[in-house]
């Protein structure tokens, strides 16, 4: 594939595309990241991204780089088109040298790095999903990179025949997935954790928020417990590159979800629609 990277101003081979090894993120994981979704080769929430992304770069006291991120991802896309996917863009806070925790009085230059990637257009399938303990730190709004407990939770799912892990508190609440947020349904009442420290304000999240309010489909955003999660009588996933997806095991216990007249079809259709005029 005739992809390239773009990496501080320039668009690069893969293979030439460097950062050295004293960059903050590689050592600190000391940056922050976005994944833009693409269908059809088209943005869908551009905006939302790069303003989450200013957000989380404000929160760790990160300069927003002067660069066109629209005009970069529209170049991306022009040179190794996506039919389905995201274009990942990342901001550490730079290299610095010698390896140091501190930066304070330090003028550091942030490296921008953005690519593009393909991934399979999820099927209209309900997934698997594990429970597993949040192991994260407590500013789980910030999309840094530092991902660690996330990942391990995601490789134990996969390691299940899992699509999903649920990362539940030691108090016994359901903040998230470890790249997903997280909605369920009962007696036709949709609720989804609010909007705190402990979760990532996603995008998809907001949107599929605006879909119920267009189809006046009643929701609270109040805390979810574990217990509750296998009392519902849906449980959807939401994340940039899923969209809207539904469940139909935990833990491998069956949630006895029909696809059919289910709460999320509506959903998901209006979402589909919605979807496809906000593209850009
Ligand atoms: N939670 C976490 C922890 C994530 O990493 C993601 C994916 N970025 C999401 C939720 C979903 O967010 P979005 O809808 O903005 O992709």
């Amino acid at each position: 594939v005739n992809s390239k990277v773009f990496i501080n101003g320039k668009f690069l081979d893969p293979d030439q595309a460097t950062v050295s090894v004293f960059d903050r993120g590689f050592l600190f994981s000391d940056s922050v990241y976005e994944v833009i979704h693409v269908d059809g080769n088209k943005l869908f929430l551009f905006e939302e991204h790069i303003e989450r992304l200013k957000r989380s770069l404000s929160e760790l006291d990160m300069d927003f780089p002067n660069y066109d991120f629209l005009t970069i991802c529209q170049e991306l896309l022009k040179i190794s088109p996506v039919d389905y996917g995201g274009i990942y863009i990342q901001v550490t806070r730079g290299t610095q040298q010698p390896r140091s925790h501190f930066w304070h009085q330090k003028k550091l230059l942030p490296n921008v790095v953005a690519f593009a990637q393909s991934i399979k257009r999820p099927e209209k399938k309900a997934l698997k999903a594990i429970t597993y303990p949040d192991l994260r730190w407590g500013r789980c709004d910030v999309k840094s990179t530092s991902l660690l407990a996330n990942v391990l939770a995601r490789e134990e799912a996969a390691k299940n025949s899992c699509d999903e892990a649920l990362l539940v508190s030691s108090s016994g609440w359901v903040s998230e997935g470890s790249s997903t947020n997280l909605f369920v349904c009962r007696n036709g009442v949709v609720k989804t954790p609010p909007l705190s420290e402990n979760i990532l304000p996603g995008v998809t999240r907001k949107f599929c928020l605006e879909v119920l309010n267009e189809l006046a489909i009643p929701y609270k955003e109040e805390k979810l417990s574990k217990e509750e999660l296998f009392n519902s009588d849906e449980v959807w996933i939401t994340s940039s590159t899923k969209d809207v997806l539904p469940l139909e095991s935990i833990d491998g216990i069956e949630l006895k979800f029909e696809m059919e007249n289910s709460l999320w079809e509506q959903v998901f259709n209006r979402f589909k629609e919605k979807k496809l005029k906000s593209l850009k």
